[in-house]
């Protein structure tokens, strides 16, 4: 499909809701935020964690938005709740469905902006892949998001309410009668969205935090990957304080080749990035860490990289996931060929690493990795500028 095309019949646009209000949104705020909130606005401290635990339930584990609904409380509290609080998640401006069954929802939060978040249904699972950010301030040269100039961090509120907007979508709350346990149809949480979420960790980690709670959406942590381009500072802060499993996105074998794809890399280099993700399994007694490589037609696909890349990862329990590169308009790389990327998974698989290609979801919505970018985005880098530094990889 031609990507410039105008999408029409497969798209559903939903009219503004009223402006947001000045009531505090409790969605989003860690337990101990919660109670604090509550106590500041006039619930007796006695009470207050009796209070918290019941409204955290109704909004993570029963889908409650409405006060009025919550009715192991008081009439007048619940009033008095209305008055002040507000139970807000992202609002649905847009939603896709691919012809493979992938949603792509288009969500405006608070200041007028815009973040994409995806929902991949797979055999017996279900994969949501949030963003932790509108745009990302790295700037990797095959990725669309990081062609995106205005960047803000997304709150813990938002990143929470992304999953439980799809929930909403998937008509996935208890309430109506969802599963809790692994055959839920959203069972799975990738930050793999747009952004980098070891730049905005503390409200990746409290978001997560609500996601994983027994009294919340009740995720386990071997439920959340979180990919990051290599902020490696953050990443023993994760490991300690989030404890989800990791993907990192690699993608190449030397530095000189990582520096240009993954510009990060001129701040922590491949040894750096290693030496941390070493100590991750370690910390968070988890599996394999995933290595996310994306195929570039001769840039990085050819079996001296295969090669190096099995070196780099000795003594690192790893798996590979190859990502045939996704393009999007004035992308300055070429997918490597199907030949290309069954070769360089047999060169690993033969060093004993699982190397999964993945099959990009969701094309012809513009869903697959590193394809999201909210189409009304009007600053953008120009196609010169793009090319000006992708030119220094090839
Ligand atoms: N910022 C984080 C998470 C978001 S990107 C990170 O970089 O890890 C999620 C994954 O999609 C990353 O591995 C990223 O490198 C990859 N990706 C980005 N653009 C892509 C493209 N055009 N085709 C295929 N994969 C891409
Ligand atoms: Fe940002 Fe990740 Fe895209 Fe790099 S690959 S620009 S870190 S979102």
């Amino acid at each position: 499909m031609d990507p410039s095309a105008p999408i029409t019949q497969d798209v559903m646009t939903f009219p503004r809701k009223e402006m947001p209000s000045d009531k505090i949104n409790l969605v989003g705020l860690t337990r101990d935020a919660l109670r604090q909130t509550l106590i500041e606005n006039g619930t007796p401290e006695k009470q207050a964690k009796m209070r918290a635990g019941q409204i955290w339930q109704w909004i993570y584990q029963w889908g409650v938005r409405d006060f009025a609904e919550m009715t192991n409380l008081a009439k007048d509290y619940r009033a008095m709740l209305a008055e002040k609080f507000e139970v807000r998640v992202p609002e649905v401006v847009s939603k896709q469905v691919s012809e493979d069954g992938t949603r792509k929802y288009l969500v405006r939060i608070d200041g007028g902006h815009e973040v994409e978040v995806v929902y991949i249904p797979e055999e017996g699972r279900g994969t949501l892949c949030v963003s932790s950010q509108v745009g990302c301030t790295l700037t990797c040269s095959f990725c669309h998001t990081g062609t995106q100039k205005l960047v803000r961090n997304l709150t813990a509120g938002e990143i929470v309410g992304q999953v439980m907007m799809a929930r909403d979508d998937l008509n996935e709350w208890p309430e109506r009668g969802a599963p809790k346990d692994e055959t839920r149809l959203l069972s799975n949480i990738v930050l793999m969205g747009m952004g980098e979420p070891l730049y905005n960790f503390e409200n990746v980690r409290d978001a997560m935090k609500i996601v994983m709670d027994a009294e919340g959406i009740q995720l386990g942590r071997r439920r959340i990957t979180l990919s990051t381009s290599g902020v490696v500072p953050e990443i023993h802060r994760t490991a300690q304080e989030i404890g989800c499993l990791l993907a990192v996105s690699f993608h190449a074998t030397t530095d000189e080749i990582r520096d240009v794809l993954v510009p990060i890399n001129k701040k922590w280099n491949i040894e750096k990035l290693l030496e941390a993700l070493r100590e991750y399994p370690k910390a968070t007694n988890s599996e394999r860490i995933t290595f996310e490589y994306v195929m570039l037609k001769d840039v990085n696909d050819t079996d001296e990289d295969a090669h190096r890349l099995v070196k780099l990862l000795d003594g690192i329990p790893a798996k590979v996931n190859l990502i045939p590169f996704n393009e999007w308009p004035g992308a300055p790389y070429q997918r490597s060929s199907n030949n290309r990327i069954r070769a360089f998974a047999t060169i690993l698989m033969q060093a004993g690493y699982a190397s999964p290609i993945r099959t990009p979801r969701g094309e012809d919505i513009m869903a697959a990795c590193g394809q999201l970018k909210s189409a009304t985005e009007r600053a953008r880098k120009s196609r010169k500028e793009i090319l000006k530094e992708a030119g220094q990889a090839i």
